[in-house]
Parts: C-alpha cells; sequence; structure tokens
C-alpha cells in the first residue's frame, strides 16, 4: 500500500510506501520561514520508499544551509521536502500527504527558536471553520 501525496497546484504528485520516522514538528526559523507557519510537521522517509510520480521537472530548490536542500513546487510554492544528498532519507514535509499514513506527531524540536508572538498557547481558541462572525 503507498500513501499518496502532492504540492497545492497538484502539478508535483509523490507516492511513499510509508514513514520511516516519527512525525516532527520543526521550529527552526528557516523552517518557520520556508514554510510561513509556526513549525514545519516533518518526517523522515528512506529514499527507497520515496517516489516522485508527476511533476519532477516542478520542483525547485533552495539550499537553506550548506548541502540542504529544501525542494518546492515552482508553480504553487509547496515546500514538498528536504534532502541531503548523504542521507538515505528525505525530510518529508508531512503537510502535503493527500492520505492518512496512520501516525501521529511524536514531538516538537528547535522550539528554542520560537518567536513569542507566534505561539500557539492552549489558550487560543479554536474553530472548525472561520470564526464566528466572520
Ligand atoms: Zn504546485
Ligand atoms: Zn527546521
Amino acid at each position: 500500500m503507498a500513501f499518496r501525496g502532492s504540492c497545492l497546484c497538484g502539478s508535483v504528485q509523490y507516492q511513499i510506501d510509508q514513514l520511516d520516522g516519527p512525525i516532527v514538528h520543526c521550529h527552526c526559523t528557516t523552517c518557520r520561514k520556508a514554510q510561513a507557519s509556526q513549525y514545519a510537521s516533518t518526517g523522515r522517509v528512506l529514499r527507497d520508499h520515496f517516489r516522485i510520480t508527476a511533476g519532477e521537472e516542478q520542483l525547485q530548490e533552495f539550499e537553506s544551509s550548506p548541502g540542504k536542500l529544501r525542494k518546492f513546487c515552482r508553480t504553487c510554492g509547496t515546500h514538498v521536502f528536504a534532502e541531503r544528498a548523504s542521507d538515505p532519507y528525505v525530510i518529508l514535509r508531512v503537510g502535503t500527504l493527500d492520505d492518512d499514513p496512520g501516525r501521529s506527531p511524536a514531538m516538537h524540536i528547535w522550539t528554542c527558536h520560537d518567536v513569542a508572538w507566534l505561539t500557539d498557547g492552549d489558550d487560543v481558541p479554536r474553530h472548525a471553520e472561520w470564526q464566528p462572525g466572520r
């Protein structure tokens, strides 16, 4: 069984056989900037378990630190995965999965990079859809 994923515009499509590590929310500054979000939800996938099935030519890369390439769709900007050439795995941005990989987030890392104004404490109201009165 394979789990499917894609970028926002649908140009880039991929499949994974499984996540080969826990789902980790990374709060580091480069992830915050790359995702334009408080943190990036990531999971390791062995290269043998990861296949781009469409739109490989759409992937643009940015070297965010020496040897670390962040790959994103050149049309819609979705950050799909990051990799280091020497690693046997890619670091998938699990928010791009269309199927449920059967795992839940296990931890937050690099919270020392958090900026106080973007911290999502438990006291922040949650709404299933738009906020009331909008
Ligand atoms: Zn796209
Ligand atoms: Zn990070």
